[in-house]
Formats: C-alpha cells, structure tokens, sequence
C-alpha cells in the first residue's frame, strides 16, 4: 500500500513539518498526474511497512507535527488508511490526507472519528463531462459534489486544489469551479509543472502565455474564495 516516503517536508502541508507517506494506488488516471509511475508499476517501489514508518516517526519525535497521506488515492484502501490513521493518532500526530473526492463515505468516516486534522481535495474542472479528460476517465462525478458538500460543512480544516493545467483550466473554468465552492476557507491553484506528466501531450514546455493567466485566475477565483493562493513557480 504505501511504496515511498518522504521523511521530512517543508511544502506538503502548509506552515507543518510532515512526512509524507505515498500511497501506491489510484482510481483516477489524469493525464498530468506527476506519480503515475508508483500508480502504474507499483512492483518497482519496495512496499513499506507500519514498522518502519512507525520508527521513523519514533526517530523524528517533536520534529515533525505530523503525517500527509497522498499517493495515488489514499481512500482506494479505505480500510487499510482508517488504521494507519488510527495507528497515527495514537503518536499523537497530525495527519493530512490527499485525496481526489471519489470516497466521500470513507473521508466522512475519519472525519467523524476525528483522525484528520486538515483535507486537501483536488477540485481538478468543472464538475461535468469536461471532468472526465481531467480524471482521465469517465467517474462518479456525485461522488466529487458530495466530497466538496462535506467540507464545505466546516467540520475539518481543509483546501480544494485545482492544478491549472493548459486545456483543462481556463477563466471560464475557474469561474465555473468557483460557483461550486463559493465561500469555502481556502482554493489553491497550482502551477502545473509538465516534466513528468503521465500523458506524453502534456509533458511539453509551458506555452509562455499560460503562466500570466494564473494572477488572472486567481482575481477570478477570489470573487468566489477569498483565500485563494497561487502555489508553485509562476
Ligand atoms: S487523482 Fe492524483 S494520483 Fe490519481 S491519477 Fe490523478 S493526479 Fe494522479
């Protein structure tokens, strides 16, 4: 389940210090998914035991404040993450946990046993067909409204995240995702970084008119979210 790890981040859970612990599944395949690679040929990663993230959070005692699930889907083994969560807990740590929206159920089972302590939750298009070139597939798009109902409930911290990805993310979609999310604590657009983009298409070098557009997204986006940041290198 988890296949990677990162002992200690700055960036993966804003003003914390985390590890972060990748998980080695997806329900989803975006074309410009940056971790395809675990996802599509997990049997290159060694597989990672609780023992041994156990003894580095051990090690990291009063350095670290707590842990990011991210991967891949961390909710495609619902089971296997209520117990790593649970198991987290018992540390003491805070945990943080990525996820695509598929699992609305599994999501409010921790929040309801209050195992997280902050939710990351891609809002990738526009919730319609045009959501299916984002994800890859064609998915349960009730399943993303219910997850963003949910935290739009306020009973865990929590951001959406939209990666703007040339193609998928315009003002107009900006403006469509906003309408959906309107009044919520915190939208992060991120900068697409296309290196290592699964789909070859999306691999290219930005075209230099995209990046001025995400000030402009931004401005659009806060109409709808006041606290709405840009992250990564614009
Ligand atoms: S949901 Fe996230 S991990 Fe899954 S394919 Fe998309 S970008 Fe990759």
């Amino acid at each position: 389940m988890i296949r990677a790890l990162i002992e200690t981040s700055l960036v993966d859970w804003d003003g914390k210090i985390s590890m972060v612990l990748f998980v080695d599944k997806c329900n989803f395949m975006c074309p410009f998914c940056q971790n395809w690679e675990l996802i599509l040929h997990p049997e290159k990663f060694p597989v990672i035991q609780w023992k041994e993230i156990a003894g580095v959070l051990q090690r990291k005692k009063g350095w670290i404040d707590g842990v990011v699930l991210t991967g891949g889907e961390p909710f495609v083994y619902t089971k296997e993450i209520r117990e790593l969560a649970e198991n987290i807990k018992k540390l003491n740590l805070g945990l943080k946990v990525d996820t695509n929206g598929a699992y609305p159920e599994a999501l409010k089972e921790l929040i309801d046993k209050k195992l997280l302590d902050y939710v990351a939750l891609d809002v990738k298009a526009p919730i319609d067909e045009r959501y299916y070139s984002a994800a890859g597939k064609k998915i349960n798009l009730e399943n993303v409204r219910e997850s963003i109902r949910l935290l739009l409930g306020n009973v865990v911290d929590y951001e959406f995240r939209t990666t703007c990805v040339p193609g998928i993310i315009d003002e107009g979609a900006i403006d469509e995702i906003g309408q959906a999310i309107k009044g919520a604590r915190k939208w992060v657009l991120q900068v697409f970084v296309p290196n290592n983009a699964y789909k070859e298409e999306y691999r290219k070098e930005l075209d230099l008119s995209y990046a001025p557009l995400l000030k402009k997204f931004r401005v659009c986006a806060q109409k709808y979210v006041s606290n709405t940041i840009l992250r990564g290198k614009v």
